[in-house]
């Protein structure tokens, strides 16, 4: 049977130590789907950083290949909704994690999980986008639920130069928000104006004890970072605002008060894209086609190919990553 390229994390029986190679496999040793995918285009996310390095114990069956996400298309379907030929995106579902995922040349996996590519944005672009991406909109999407519009002031957006910072900056700037990016790498200034920030506030600043109240700054705010600086974001939110929390880089504690709540009516909205049902997902890559600059994108994006994803994802852990990598697949 033909073989295609793979990174597979597999783990000793003995040690419990997991390693990662690149390696080919055939379809025969994909799991259990009803939908067979060619995949074309995969990316580099936080969490694959933390899958393929072993930090966290996000793989949690052996062999894996991971990779949460993916565009691609199908060559083979028992799903009602898919069949061969059409253009396919998958983010999240546990693909990569207990699910072989998009760093290999197919995938196999629940068409239920599937959501037909939008005509307007190519299957590179969607990957560009990518989970980092879609999560930045379903944030944006939750500050817009909670009422919030540019009017009611500032937004805020922690861990700016990453992957779900720099989407949320482009799109948050494109509707009009002034956007504060807080960054622990002011040399990414430019890059973050260029996105469409109108301020820039250094990670230090949020770094320290967070008071129960602040001095109100803004309005609403989308927090990749977690710990000290969501519970300085949240003491320095205005009357009314709310916070958008998708994120964890810089720990997974909240070190805060209920003041920002009770005493302010700020509201901490959590934001998950794993299990985001089909119809907030597709929603949510509506808004991407139509709220998203492309060449904004393409300025945050930059492409490795598979054989790199290996030494790539110890950089994305590290903070090193600016903005997004999409890898090539095939
Ligand atoms: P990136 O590494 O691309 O971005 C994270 C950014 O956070 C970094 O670029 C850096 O920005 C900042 N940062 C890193 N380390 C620290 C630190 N120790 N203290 C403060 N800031 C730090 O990752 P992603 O954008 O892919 O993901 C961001 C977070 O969102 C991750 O925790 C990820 O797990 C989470 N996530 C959650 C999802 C969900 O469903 N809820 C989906 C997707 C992602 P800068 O240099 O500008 O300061």
């Amino acid at each position: 049977m033909d073989k295609f390229p793979a990174v597979l994390v597999t783990r000793d029986d003995a040690t419990k130590q997991q390693s990662v190679a690149l390696t080919a496999i055939a379809e025969s040793e994909l799991m259990d789907g009803d939908v067979t995918v060619a995949v074309e285009w995969s990316t580099i996310n936080y969490k694959d950083g933390l899958a393929i390095t072993g930090k966290s114990p996000v793989v949690r069956r052996f062999p894996m290949v991971p990779g949460i996400d993916f565009a691609g298309t199908v060559t083979a379907s028992a799903h009602p909704d898919f069949a061969p030929g059409d253009a396919v995106i998958l983010d999240g579902w546990g693909v990569g994690e207990t699910h072989m995922g998009g760093y290999a040349g197919r995938a196999r996996v629940k068409g239920d999980w599937l959501i037909k590519r939008p005509a307007a944005i190519s299957a590179r672009s969607a990957m560009a986008v990518g989970t980092a991406g879609y999560t930045a909109m379903l944030a944006v999407m939750a500050l817009e639920k909670h009422g919030l519009t540019p009017a009611r002031g500032p937004v805020v957006v922690t861990g700016a130069a990453g992957g779900v910072g720099s989407v949320a900056i482009a799109v948050l700037a494109k509707l009009g928000w002034h956007v504060i990016a807080v960054t622990g790498r002011t040399s990414e200034a430019d890059y973050l104006k260029g996105l469409g920030a109108a301020e820039i506030l250094e990670r230090a600043e949020l770094a320290g004890a967070p008071k129960p109240l602040a001095k109100e700054r803004w309005a609403a705010g989308v927090d990749s970072v977690g710990s000290t600086t969501l519970a300085n974001v949240l003491s320095m939110t205005r009357y009314g605002g709310a916070v958008a929390a998708c994120g964890l880089a810089g720990g997974m504690d909240l070190p805060s008060s209920v003041a920002p709540f009770i005493l302010r009516g700020v509201a901490l909205l959590g934001i998950d894209s794993v299990m985001a049902p089909k119809a907030l997902r597709e929603a949510a890559w509506a808004r991407i086609v139509a709220d998203l600059d492309l060449a904004k994108l393409e300025a945050m994006t930059s492409e490795i190919a598979l054989a790199d994803v290996i030494g790539t994802a110890p950089d994305i852990l590290a903070g090193k990553v600016r903005g997004r990598i999409v890898v090539k697949v095939a």
